[in-house]
């Protein structure tokens, strides 16, 4: 029996998209169409995306709320049924989705999330155009209030799911807040959303939600420890019993390097020779030089502590002066782009930085480098070194969270069990991301045993088939409880 499902998200790619939240979002809702789960996302109508709401229907007018008028309007695009949250006081605003220009958090985002969660809740409650979802499926602290508003209601409410897909961000707001928010003061308690002495929209969502999942079975795990749980540990060790790690895969069509349109020259693990059409291309968007015979290396990610981007400021050097070259594309901490920077300005022609947020170029780099670095502090999932195997590319990580599930170190054993994909390192420090950058050099000089780690990383899976599968379990057994 097909099972509706509402997802409460802020993000969800191909629209609107700052990380991997809006990868999980976007890809997740269509594969889960196949398990006979009818997938529907709420999502602010963001000034980004307004021409996504130019022809929408309108389907509810939610009448005043936050501080002005609110509708929610339908609308399919790229094969998402999307019910979008028409609320220009809140979204319609130059920016990003959740900095304004200068680059700080929007003031008032407890109102502009606040507004998200609780459309996400009426619609679970009281449906929307005679669809009524059987489960409500939260993402993140933006949606974190979901279950809580979900819980404050007289009538009945359908089960609800709360993904973690980063603890480091918690919603974390005055307790003055909670009055304009619409929240019962009963729940600003140790068992409901009251965190020292703050509202969090998170940890009430943690508290309140029935399933409570995240991204990967070693993050879980994690989580329930002070080094990663971020504060809220306790909360989950106390909701042990709910919570599953859940491993992320990525949209294996649109990041396909046998049909891509951003690559210069497609290929599989057959044609593998093809891909270095791409690493001329890219070199030649870098200034890098025509000859491709010198390892390229790679980062694309948010510029911020947990990628620990600043060990690799320091591990590169040594292998630029073996001369191997390096590419980024990312932005954030102004001090990393400024390092970065410097870098190139040292080994020119040697070292490429693109600092911004660009899509195909993404893809390109994906497909045009040989190894790709991510030496996060922590990881809940990582979809980059995912997309990274299947362009052949070979990962080199922490061993740390989704990161620590999804890559098989090229060691002795597991080369000579020929089923190695990438390089692990631990600890999380430059010395040890040194020894791995060494160790990818080394196996790169051996062509056939380089090709051979290619070839696995790219049969290794990383869609979303299992783990979709484990979702939609969870779905089935709420909605019969
Ligand atoms: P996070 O969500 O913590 O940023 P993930 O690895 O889960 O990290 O997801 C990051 C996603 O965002 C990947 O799809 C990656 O390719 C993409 N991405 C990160 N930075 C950029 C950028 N500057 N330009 C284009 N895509 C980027």
């Amino acid at each position: 029996m097909t099972l509706k499902l509402l997802f409460v998200a802020s993000e969800c790619a191909p629209f609107v998209k700052t990380g991997g939240l809006a990868d999980v979002v976007g890809a997740l809702g269509p594969v889960l169409g196949g398990l006979g789960v009818e997938c529907r996302v709420v999502l602010p109508l963001y000034r980004q995306i307004a021409h996504l709401g130019r022809d929408a229907a309108v389907v509810l007018d939610a009448g005043s709320q936050f501080g002005g008028p609110v509708r929610v309007l339908a609308k399919r695009a790229a094969g998402i049924d999307l019910l979008l949250i028409d609320a220009p006081h809140l979204y319609d605003r130059p920016g990003q989705i959740y900095l304004n220009e200068a680059g700080v958090d929007w003031a008032d985002n407890h109102l502009r999330f606040g507004l998200l969660s609780r459309l996400g809740a009426d619609i679970g409650r009281k449906g929307v155009a005679g669809w009524q979802p059987d489960v409500v499926h939260a993402h993140d602290w933006q949606a974190g209030l979901t279950p809580v508003y979900l819980g404050q209601a007289d009538e009945a409410a359908p089960p609800c799911v709360l993904t973690i897909h980063n603890i480091a961000f918690q919603g974390n707001f005055p307790a003055t807040t909670m009055g304009v928010l619409g929240l019962d003061p009963a729940g600003f308690t140790q068992d409901g959303f009251e965190y020292f002495g703050q509202i969090s929209f998170l940890k009430g969502g943690l508290m309140q939600a029935d399933q409570i999942t995240t991204v990967s079975p070693t993050y879980a795990r994690e989580l329930m420890t002070p080094e990663f749980g971020m504060g809220l540990e306790g909360v989950l060790v106390a909701r042990k019993a709910d919570l599953s790690g859940i491993l992320n895969g990525i949209d294996t069509t649109a990041w396909d390097p046998a049909s891509d349109p951003a690559l210069v020259q497609t290929y599989t693990s057959r044609t593998l020779a093809r891909k270095v059409a791409n690493k001329h291309a890219l070199q030649e968007h870098f200034g890098l030089g025509a000859d491709t015979s010198p390892p390229l290396f790679s980062v694309i990610s948010r510029l911020s502590e947990q990628k620990g981007l600043d060990l690799a400021l320091q591990a590169l050097p040594a292998i630029l002066d073996k001369g191997a070259r390096f590419v980024l594309l990312g932005s954030g901490a102004p001090e990393l782009e400024h390092g970065f920077r410097e870098l190139a300005g040292r080994y020119p022609g040697r070292v490429g930085v693109e600092i911004g947020f660009n899509e195909d170029l993404a893809h390109l780099m994906q497909a045009g480098a040989d190894a790709t670095l991510v030496p996060s502090r922590f990881e809940p999932c990582g979809l980059t070194q995912l997309c990274a195997m299947r362009y052949g590319t070979l990962p080199i990580v922490s061993v740390t969270g989704g990161l620590a599930d999804t890559v098989i170190d090229a060691n002795e054993a597991a080369l000579a069990a020929g089923c190695a994909t990438g390089f692990q390192f631990a600890p999380t420090t430059a010395l040890r991301l040194g020894d791995a950058l060494d160790r990818a050099m080394a196996l790169y000089a051996d062509r056939q045993a380089w090709q051979k780690v290619q070839r696995n990383a790219m049969k290794h899976p990383v869609g979303w088939d299992s783990s979709a599968a484990r979702m939609a379990r969870i779905y089935r057994t709420l909605a019969r409880t």
